[in-house]
């Protein structure tokens, strides 16, 4: 059974690790980090993103899968399934469809306008028993269509978005959105530590996990990082495993055009990936 991520969130806070928030994309993609998941005994959180639930048919397709897949695969750590990036309409398709965890992404808008809609969403959120993530300060990279550095967030704002009752809070701290530039100048680290003495127990939201170097990784988890979103890494993965396949030619001996052997390379290496998050993020046996 799906659950919010507001319990599994606390307790990595508290106990100074991070849970990672692995983006899916389709059924291979979800099998991975679920049986990842299980098998390190880690708790987890699949992360789908606007473009990702249309692409799989639906967040109704997304919810039947998954709980499906819980069920087939004797899933039993906790794993939440949340919506990543969500406007205020798709938050609320995401509420009625099954989710259990949402991000409200009102960074765009004016501050005012970011707390009223916050706000609004967190009471319909919680009526359900779904957590919810908020957003202050843009975070860069390439979604947004620009690579730049990441901005950092107004402490101030965080703690005024951190008190309407959200659960989690993502801030800008110098982190994008997919690969780093060559002359990124790393996580701010001032700055989230200004954030953490003023939103106190509220576990802090690290995206663009991919391409962090691991002494940043954990220096943001001891300042109070207790989620860790991972979405370009396990592509670069699947692309690359899947390539590798292809290049040595293996689709093109017996059987290999079968997908379910087309995509075995690039299954495992998302699992690997998924599983090295993990160890890294210090998730492992916190189920
Ligand atoms: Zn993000």
């Amino acid at each position: 059974m799906l659950v919010s991520a507001t319990e599994m969130l606390q307790k990595a806070k508290a106990g100074q690790y991070a849970v990672g928030q692995f983006n899916i994309n389709n059924l291979e993609w979800t099998k991975a980090v679920l049986l990842t998941a299980q098998e390190n005994n880690s708790p987890v959180i699949l992360g789908v993103s606007e473009g990702a639930g249309k692409y799989m048919g639906g967040y109704e397709t997304v919810v039947g899968m998954v709980n499906g897949l819980l069920k087939g695969l004797n899933i039993t750590v906790p794993v939440a399934l949340h919506l990543d990036h969500g406007s205020y309409d798709h938050c609320y398709k995401c509420i009625e469809a099954g989710f259990s965890s949402v991000m409200f992404d009102g960074s765009h808008y004016p501050i005012a306008e970011n707390v009223e809609k916050t706000k609004e969403l967190v009471a319909a959120s919680h009526a359900k028993g779904i957590s919810i993530e908020a957003e202050v300060g843009s975070i860069g990279g390439e979604e947004d269509g620009v690579i730049g550095a990441g901005e950092c967030a107004d402490p101030q704002e965080c703690k005024e978005i951190a008190d309407l009752g959200i659960d989690f809070l993502a801030a800008g701290i110098g982190n994008i959105h997919g690969k780093y530039p060559e002359n990124w100048k790393g996580l701010s680290f001032e700055t989230l530590d200004a954030i953490q003495k003023l939103t106190g127990d509220m576990p802090l939201v690290l995206h663009g996990g991919t391409g962090i170097p691991a002494d940043m990784i954990k220096k943001a988890i001891a300042l109070g990082v207790a989620k860790i979103n991972v979405n370009t890494e396990c592509q670069l993965s699947f692309a690359a495993a899947t390539r590798k396949y292809i290049e040595e030619g293996k689709d093109l001996q017996g059987k290999g055009f079968d997908p379910r052997k087309l995509l075995g390379p690039g299954f495992e290496a998302i699992k690997a990936t998924v599983k090295e998050k993990m160890e890294l993020f210090g998730s492992v046996n916190k189920a």
